[in-house]
């Protein structure tokens, strides 16, 4: 299984190196995918069997290339969703309703934000329930690849900073917003970590009152537990951190890239090889 990681990794690398601009941005391959479609390759590279026909090892077969495997794509959330780009909804009307098509088109309509005639599906009954990092939650089944993309880089990147999460919180029915806006929550696209242990000191009071934001912070990460390292490993793929915004919001993740790209396939890479 190495030689499947090393021959997908170079792939996704040379598929990067076209894409993005950013070296240090690479795609990751997915456990499960890998595992699951790199078996051909093994196969290839692994040492023929004593009993195997002579002529066969003389001309080996045409199909001895590599079967590309599809890998995380390094994204980066579209500026125009960005909470910062539309409010105050009062006098950023336009802006806020593009953003709110994009989420309805591309996720589903929720009853009462935008107009049905954007998509036929509600957007409530496209969630899925899932695990991450070992806890259940239930979010819009277009951008659990992404959030298994950000659990994939946590895992090879972040062991030098630990942290267990204890509770995670996806897809709401209510909209939790004043003045207009629509939380991401109500699309399956955000995801709440540990809202306990990472505070939102620009919420409403019943947030505010943590011991989070009463203590002196020079930085926001001092007003949370989960370490930067998460962070980064979610934005890398295409998740906004709302910790950025005013509302500090530091458990809160919200997928705002393209989910059409979350995976390099097996086409792209293939494109893009030399
Ligand atoms: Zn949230």
């Amino acid at each position: 299984m190495r030689a499947a990681f090393a021959i997908a990794g170079a792939l996704v690398v040379g598929a990067c190196a076209t894409t993005a601009k950013v070296p240090e941005r690479r795609a990751r391959a997915l456990p499960p995918p890998v595992a699951a479609s790199a078996a051909p390759v093994e196969a290839a590279s692994a040492a023929p069997p004593e009993d195997e026909p002579e002529e066969e090892e003389v001309a080996p077969a045409p199909s001895a290339a590599p079967t590309p495997v599809a890998a995380c794509n390094p994204q980066k959330a579209f500026q125009y969703l960005i909470r910062s780009s539309y409010i105050p909804v009062k006098t950023k009307k336009q802006e806020h309703e593009k953003a709110l098509k994009w989420r309805t088109t591309q996720y589903g309509y929720v009853k009462g934000f935008g107009e049905a005639s954007w998509n036929s599906k509600l957007a409530k009954d496209e969630v899925v329930a899932t695990t991450v990092f070992g806890l259940p939650v239930s979010v819009h089944k277009k951008v659990v690849p992404a959030i298994k993309c950000a659990e994939a880089e946590i895992k090879a990147t972040c062991g030098s900073t630990p942290y267990t999460p204890h509770v995670l919180s996806g897809i709401r029915d209510k909209n939790t917003y004043r003045a207009g806006e629509v939380t991401n929550h109500l699309y399956g696209i955000a995801l709440d970590i540990d809202p306990l242990l990472n505070s939102c000191c620009g919420c409403v009071k019943k947030w505010q009152a943590s011991p989070l934001c009463k203590k002196k912070a020079k930085t926001i990460w001092e007003r949370m537990s989960m370490p930067k390292c998460w962070v980064d490993a979610f934005e890398k793929y295409g998740f906004y951190w709302l910790g950025h915004d005013a509302l500090m919001d530091t458990m809160h993740f919200e997928f705002l890239a393209d989910p059409d790209q979350i995976m390099v396939t097996p086409k792209v890479i293939a494109a893009a090889a030399p």
